[in-house]
């Protein structure tokens, strides 16, 4: 007989952990107790020597499919302390807490049978969840994960669900979120003016959705907008959000529901189906369907989450716009009297309960690329989980970019990306970052000694960085915007050394002042050269010609020497690119791509971010192998386009050809930069970051084409490619730059 001590770090908690092992205990004929940490878990059993080891070999290989375990800690003693039984011990706080939180996990098959079955107590509830299910994050207050640091303090057991709490055979044993009707939130459906309507809620909800009515309900991270996808109801929808062309996020019944709009792989139903259940981003089987809903190639689809969802579909229906209810993007609404308040003329009707969220978490956003997730929004359903990075032991807040702002804290070998945040130039949003900050800080007891931010000194991310470090005297890092991209695709990826990054963005501002965005860059998390660019663009009007891109299609078929008799307002451009007076120059590849989709006519004004390249990449043919001619001059290698402008502007192609030989021309163009630096350097891993790797035409081709010249091609696969992934390479070189120091 012998005592073993064991100390378990990781995803331990809130995952049905405790349960687990009180039942492999017992299999065992081991005795002794569980309780959490703030660092994980910590047990004490007695028992046999060799049953001992088979449980320590055991736990891993057996357990929750939510639980990571990072490791185990075992320490063998004689001295026995005749435990009798197996024992769950209440929480109890540490000092230092190292505890990871579960993200929110969408309902289990097992929550899902009962709540249809007619004899279970649960039968239609749209709370019902398990350990192996339900909201996590989102309702968190604060570690350790207990009911009482929960939303759901405001709700205390009925005898029945207590019981079953305190069962270790019952699947709701610890869960912290069990509840039923007898005791736990209800739903509730209020009218326009925010009144309450007599009867069943959900029915009520669904009924006004059926007649082409728009619902706001209340989601695991904030408020949807929910309404039939029919194009007079989606204009009216398009029309109330204020909201032009952007696409919307649609909810199916099912993947195979999902299946007959899009191109659904075995790798896009496996992530479409998962229990985080972002929105992917799938291929529509034809172009120009759907498009009231997304005018471009692909349209976003998740699958209900939520029990609520669940019910809210029903047996009839079987597709729903589901949009996050944001005004002209600020935060998404996540508080009942927000959403009353500032609905009010835009939601027909209200489906609330009252359960608190108490952080909002927008759904993720990804496509699927090489079988994984390849995100454009990583949030629900992934935060708060860590990147784990070797080489960082202290505390260091990475700030992010502005635009799709993003923030990391870092923890030992743990570097916790934060959710969603949203453009920073809002007030509201703001707020949210700087609340999110002190709430990542909070919950994972993070003081930071360290801040970083970007270079580009207006950035409000930059602004908040240096008021902090002032404030609270922490040293303040400032890291070049593209490098900080290469650096954190290569912590995606746990690459050390030097690489090759090309990192094709819309903007970023360069060393020398001047705005880049179409690099190639060689070097590590010291450092970096910058060894090729694209030919700098006069951006005619400043920031005006991100939206008015027929300002940027002027200047390349200018500089080009090709005809702009063609463009709007050609004269009075002419007239400010002459005097210079307000033309930056941008080496931005997205200007580029609004450039050429405005000369062929696709995009003349964007209405956001990127909307010329989507819209070019949707209009692109899949089977043209063709590119046009460019050339290389000067040191760092620069792209010259206006050779590629000049055949463009005048070939005879149709639309989809031209628009495939411009992406062509630019990987041509990526693979022989490349070349080049590898020649010049030796280096043959190149890394892909930057918002432009967005474009799946792109995506996959260029890596292929690396591949076959030889090179290592690396992408990004656990934080977003855009700007949003910015604050984890920040981290990286921030803690490189102290080690130098
Ligand atoms: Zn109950
Ligand atoms: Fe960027």
């Amino acid at each position: 007989m012998e005592r073993v001590r064991l100390k378990i770090h990781g995803i331990v908690q809130g995952v049905g952990f405790r349960p687990f092992v009180h039942r492999l205990v017992k299999s065992s004929s081991l005795c002794g107790y569980i309780e959490n940490t703030s660092s994980g878990v910590e047990m004490e059993l007695e028992g046999e020597r060799v049953r001992l080891e088979r449980f320590i070999a055991e736990l891993p290989e057996k357990a929750p499919k939510l639980a990571v375990i990072e490791s185990v800690e075992s320490v063998f003693s004689d001295e026995l302390k005749g435990f009798d039984g197996f024992e769950i011990r209440t929480s109890k706080t540490e000092e230092t807490r190292n505890t990871l939180i579960s993200p929110d996990i969408c309902i289990c098959d097992d929550c899902l049978r009962e709540m249809r079955d007619i004899n279970d107590k649960r039968y239609r509830y749209p709370f019902i969840n398990c350990t192996n299910c339900g909201p996590r994050f989102t309702i968190i207050n604060d570690v350790p994960y207990d009911r009482a640091k929960t939303s759901m303090s405001a709700f205390p057991m009925c005898p029945d669900c207590d019981r079953e709490y305190h069962d270790i055979e019952n699947r709701r044993y610890h869960a912290q979120p069990d509840c039923c009707a007898e005791c736990g939130p209800h739903v509730f459906y209020l009218d326009a003016d925010g009144k309450a309507v007599k009867g069943d809620a959900i029915e009520l909800a669904r009924n006004e959705i059926k007649s082409g009515r728009i619902v706001c309900i209340k989601g695991l991270g904030g408020m949807h907008l929910a309404c039939k996808c029919d194009g007079e109801l989606i204009k009216e929808l398009r029309r109330r959000k204020q909201r032009d062309e952007k696409p919307f996020a649609v909810m199916c019944r099912n993947a195979e529901t999902a299946e007959k709009l899009c191109f659904v792989s075995a790798d896009e139903k496996k992530v479409l189906e998962g229990f985080r259940r972002p929105i992917v981003l799938l291929k529509k089987r034809e172009r120009n369907a759907l498009s009231e809903i997304s005018e471009n190639g692909f349209v976003g689809v998740m699958l209900p989450y939520t029990p609520l969802h669940y019910l809210l579909f029903g047996d009839d229906i079987n597709m729903l716009i589901m949009t996050s209810a944001n005004l002209s993007d600020t935060p998404i609404m996540y508080k009942n009297a927000e959403a009353l308040e500032k609905l009010h003329g835009i939601a027909d009707g209200f489906l609330l309960h009252n359960r608190d969220i108490q952080t909002r978490c927008d759904d993720s956003l990804c496509w699927v690329l090489d079988k994984k997730e390849y995100f454009a929004r990583r949030s629900r359903g992934y935060v708060p989980f860590p990147v784990s990075v070797d080489g960082i032991s202290r505390g260091i807040l990475a700030c992010g970019a502005e635009q799709k702002a993003s923030f990391c804290l870092s923890k030992g070998s743990y570097v916790f990306p934060s959710q969603h945040i949203g453009d920073l130039k809002n007030m509201e949003t703001l707020e949210n970052y700087s609340n999110q900050i002190s709430h990542f800080q909070r919950l994972f007891d993070i003081k930071p000694e360290v801040i970083v931010c970007d270079m580009h000194p207006d950035y409000m991310s930059t602004e908040y960085a240096s008021e902090r470090s002032e404030l609270e005297n922490i040293p303040l890092v400032t890291v070049q915007h593209h490098h900080a991209h290469m650096a954190s695709c290569m912590a995606d990826n746990a690459l050390d050394g030097e690489v090759i990054g090309l990192i094709w963005d819309g903007t970023g501002c360069g060393t020398d002042g001047t705005a880049w965005g179409g690099e190639c860059l060689v070097g590590g998390y010291e450092g970096f050269e910058r060894m090729g660019s694209i030919r700098p663009i006069p951006l005619i009007g400043g920031d005006r010609a991100v939206k008015e891109s027929f300002r940027v299609a002027f200047a390349l078929l200018k500089d080009s020497g090709c005809d702009v008799s063609g463009i709007e307002n050609a004269e009075m451009l002419e007239k400010m690119l002459q005097s210079g007076l307000n033309c930056p120059l941008s080496s931005g590849m997205g200007r580029l791509f609004d450039g050429v989709a405005a000369i062929l006519g696709i995009k003349t004004h964007c209405s956001y971010e990127g909307q010329g390249a989507v819209l070019l990449e949707a209009a692109a043919s899949e089977n043209v192998e063709e590119a046009f001619s460019y050339r290389f001059y000067g040191c760092p290698l620069c792209f010259d386009w206006r050779e590629m402008i000049k055949e463009l502007s005048e070939s005879k192609a149709a639309l989809s050809a031209k628009a495939a030989m411009f992406m062509n021309t630019l990987i041509d163009m990526a693979v022989s930069q490349c070349e080049y630096v590898r020649e010049k350097t030796g280096l043959d891993r190149v890394v892909l970051s930057g918002g432009s790797f967005q474009n799946m035409y792109i995506m996959r081709r260029l890596p292929e084409r690396l591949r076959q010249s030889g090179f290592k091609v690396y992408h990004h696969r656990r934080v977003s490619t855009n700007d949003e992934g910015l604050s984890l390479g920040q981290l990286m070189i921030a803690n490189s730059t102290r080690h130098a120091r």
